[in-house]
């Protein structure tokens, strides 16, 4: 099966080609477009923006999928698109055009939800068998999900405010460093004392899975204003402590909740387990070496995907349309976006307008 995936649900416009056969699956395109440079001036992705460049820019990367993948449209077996979660209007534009290559070309349309996408991603990447335990950590989203199978989700839990990936662009702000701020913090940290500074980690001493990150921030800018007020700046080597520090607090919670996490999943006594990390956060190779210890902790295969298909891509969007497909669903003309669209199956059903 060939399948052309779209993604439009943020501020990355994405459109690529997945194969999967006998032989095996392979990404034969992906293309990512980002905005990065016209939502910079507002500190934060404008809505309104978004949704017009992926207007402008969708067709242009579709084309530049089947160019890369040398295919044509009638070489496809589905169309796969992105229906939801993400800022509306940008969804709206993604199944606008999904829609308008269906209808122009006969070929089956399937919705796809923007986190089931990343929840398959070790699927697309290493074939990892149901049921495995998922991290989804970048900067809108931290949760950990068991993944028991490709419509089938349940969410062990996850932050009550920010978002890692939101904290350690905080973070770089609060510090002068450049955005994005988690590879900045990361480079800064190398250098670094972890334990200059005890940041907080709250909700340790509770039991379930949730996490919280706002705190930090505070105890950050508070750490920062007490360096610049003894110092009358902030000199270079402090600065490489609070970052040290600071990734320290993080990848401490984000360990100690996936021991739990993990628990929790082994109690379904897989017979091959796994645990998966995705979102542009397991870039950061602190947090990747402490997650991949618990793992080998717990006897579990670690997966952690390249960055590419780590971040937002159409790729996974392509290859969980792929897995939808196989397990019968098609959708019409009357495939709705959705603003919210939770993967959790005790919190909403999965289907969209499937059929
Ligand atoms: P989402 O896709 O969940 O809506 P997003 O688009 O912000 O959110 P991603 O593109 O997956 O998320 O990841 C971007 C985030 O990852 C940013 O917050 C960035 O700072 C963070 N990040 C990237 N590299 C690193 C790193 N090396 N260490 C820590 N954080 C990182
Ligand atoms: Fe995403």
């Amino acid at each position: 099966l060939t399948f052309l995936g779209i993604e439009s649900s943020c501020d990355d416009t994405a459109a690529a080609i997945v194969r999967h056969g006998d032989d095996g699956t392979q990404i034969l395109a992906s293309i990512v477009s980002g905005q990065t440079e016209l939502h910079a001036a507002f500190g934060g992705v404008v809505p309104e923006i978004a949704a017009r460049a992926h207007a402008e820019k969708l067709d242009l990367c579709v084309e530049q999928a089947l160019e890369q993948a040398q295919l044509g449209l009638t070489d496809l077996d589905g169309i796969a698109v992105t229906a939801g979660p993400g800022l509306i209007g940008g969804v709206m534009s993604g199944v606008m055009c999904a829609k308008g290559i269906a209808a122009g070309t006969g070929l089956p349309l399937v919705g796809v939800n923007h986190l089931a996408g990343h929840a398959l991603t070790p699927r697309l990447t290493d074939g990892m068998a149901f049921p495995y335990l998922m991290l989804l950590v970048s900067g809108g989203h931290c949760q950990f999900l068991i993944a028991h199978g490709s419509e089938e989700f349940t969410r062990l839990g996850g932050t009550i405010d920010d978002a890692p990936g939101e904290a350690f662009d905080k973070t770089a702000k609060l510090l002068a460093l450049p955005q994005p701020g988690g590879p900045n913090v990361e480079t800064e940290a190398e250098g670094g004392n972890p334990k200059a500074y005890a940041f907080p980690r709250p909700l340790l001493d509770r039991p379930g899975c949730d996490m919280s990150f706002s705190g930090l921030k505070t105890a950050l800018l508070r750490t920062r204003d007490e360096v610049v007020a003894q110092h009358g700046g902030l000199p270079r080597a402090i600065r490489r402590d609070i970052c040290a520090s600071f990734q320290a607090a993080v990848t401490d919670v984000l360990v100690k909740k996936s021991r739990r996490a993990l628990t929790e999943y082994m109690d379904l006594a897989p017979s091959a387990p796994g645990f998966a990390v995705a979102g542009g956060v397991a870039a950061n190779r602190a947090i990747r070496a402490g997650l991949e210890s618990v793992a080998t902790e717990f006897g579990a295969t670690f997966v952690a995907p390249p960055l590419r298909l780590c971040t937002d891509n159409a790729a996974m969007i392509a290859w969980a349309g792929l897995e939808r497909f196989r397990l019968g669903h098609r959708d019409g003309m009357d495939l709705v976006a959705r603003p919210r669209w939770p993967l959790d199956r005790k919190a909403a059903p999965l289907l969209g307008s499937g059929k």
